[in-house]
């Protein structure tokens, strides 16, 4: 794996959650993205070579709403850029790790994403990222 590629974040309102974000870190979002397969919005930033992602539940069946709504707002994820999705699936997969997708799958952003189950990984939600 390589750098961390964002950190996610569960926000009850991204109408709030933005501006708040912008003045922390004193940048603009310069993107906002539907997620319709998994009925949330995002919201990006940049910060140096990272990156920070806002996610809104915009249905109670969304996971992000089932998250707040269990632990509250706070981080979600952690995701890792990877070069080669597939293999490192594969590579985890072998490892013992519990991958929640059988195949690379469509995340914001314009990337390929899998993510590892957290009950594997001390509870954090791990997601890979690999550019298209
Ligand atoms: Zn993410």
């Amino acid at each position: 794996m390589k750098k961390i590629e964002h950190v996610g974040i569960a926000v009850k309102k991204l109408s709030v959650s933005i501006p708040l974000f912008e003045k922390l870190l004193n940048t603009p979002c310069y993107k906002t993205e539907v997620l319709t397969g998994e009925l949330v919005n995002t919201a990006f930033f940049e910060t140096g070579k990272n990156k920070i992602e806002l996610l809104e539940g915009y249905s109670p069946e969304s996971v992000i709403s089932k998250f707040i709504e269990k632990r509250g707002e706070g981080l979600h994820h952690i995701a890792f850029e990877v070069d080669d999705i597939e293999a490192e699936m594969k590579r985890l997969s072998d490892e013992g790790f519990t991958l929640l997708n059988k195949k690379p799958k469509e995340g914001a952003d314009n990337k390929l994403i899998c993510f590892l189950h957290p009950k594997d990984t001390n509870g954090v939600l791990i997601e890979l990222v690999a550019s298209k």
